[in-house]
């Protein structure tokens, strides 16, 4: 495939769909910029090590620290000595979520909060630990941020699929992780720890996105995207869409961000699914509750925290 600037892509598999990743060589007058390294199968190092074929790598450059991405970074820092780079935001998360213990427990606490059975919570768990040791995140990057620079590339910050989802972009050239996906709409969850809006971030970035007007967009899944800017639109208009929907199944009686999720995403989910279809669900009533067209109530009490959503009362701020 011919991409600008000499740019090449190292595509690497995922046991889990879309299937695959892509990782990108950017080229620099002292070697390449790798950016994402895939997830961290046990013979990464291998696959890795033939995909680059003794190119130089100067510098490994992690978008956000979803599996697929951030998952064979150790593997690929010493295979090629080259040090890796991760925002700030972006690698404190990691740190919590892979590299804690505690974080399955947590996780699972949070969903049986959101009203999900505890058959799926704790299969949650048992697949957490699964997965585990797929992740081998590089401890101790260079931090970055929006704003900075990496050889001659700009880092612009694109929060909602992932809080510290970092993109870059140079001449016009967008390279876009999971921020902007040709026919995929990047999956923009409300997580514990997570920023409290990720779908008004993400629809923030965005319409940012339409600002920088890239010519063209790289990203880790599927093909270059040839009009980033009407992609952009696309997912603003998605997320108006099932913004809707997810008023319109809300009543007068609270409703959990499970059961919402049955009506947004159907009943028939495995533990893995369901888990990013809640995520996904809870984004869009906490952004339903901000434009005040939905209300949260909480449970008071011990008895397990309980969150649920109703149908925003008309008339209630009159009172
Ligand atoms: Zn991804």
């Amino acid at each position: 495939m011919d991409l600008p600037f000499g740019i090449r892509r190292i595509t690497t598999p995922l046991p889990t769909r879309p299937g695959h990743v892509h990782s990108y060589l950017l080229p620099g007058d002292d070697g390449w910029t790798l950016v994402d390294t895939g997830i961290g199968l046990p013979d990464a190092q291998e696959v890795w090590a033939a995909s680059l074929d003794g190119a130089e790598v100067a510098r490994i450059f992690v978008t956000h620290f979803h599996p697929d991405h951030v998952g064979a970074a150790a593997d690929v820092a010493e295979l090629t000595g080259a040090p890796v780079s991760q925002g700030e935001l972006d690698y404190s998360q990691c740190e919590l979520v892979w590299g804690n213990p505690e974080w399955p427990r947590r996780i699972a606490d949070w969903f049986l909060a959101h009203g999900v059975p505890s058959e799926i919570t704790e299969e949650l768990i048992g697949s957490g630990d699964v997965y585990r040791p797929f992740i081998r995140f590089q401890r101790d990057p260079i931090l970055v941020d929006d704003g900075d620079a990496l050889d001659g590339w700009e880092l612009v910050a694109a929060p909602g699929h992932a809080d510290g989802q970092l993109c870059l972009l140079k001449d016009r050239v967008l390279v876009s992780a999971d921020h902007l996906l040709g026919r995929i709409s990047p999956t923009v969850g409300l997580w514990p720890a997570s920023r409290p809006d990720p779908l008004g971030d993400f629809l923030e970035s965005l319409e940012r996105t339409i600002e920088l007007a890239p010519e063209i967009a790289l990203p880790g899944h599927g093909d270059p995207i040839a009009d980033p800017v009407g992609r952009a639109r696309e997912l603003i208009e998605h997320h108006r869409e099932r913004l809707a929907f997810t008023e319109a199944s809300l009543t007068d009686r609270p409703r959990t961000g499970y059961e919402v999720s049955l009506d947004l995403f159907g009943a028939e989910l495995k533990a893995a699914s369901r888990r990013f279809a809640v995520a996904e669900t809870l984004s869009h009533l906490e952004r339903l509750v901000l434009e005040e067209r939905a209300e949260r109530r909480e449970a008071s009490g011990d008895d397990s925290g309980g969150v649920a959503y109703t149908a925003r009362q008309l008339g209630r701020r009159a009172l």
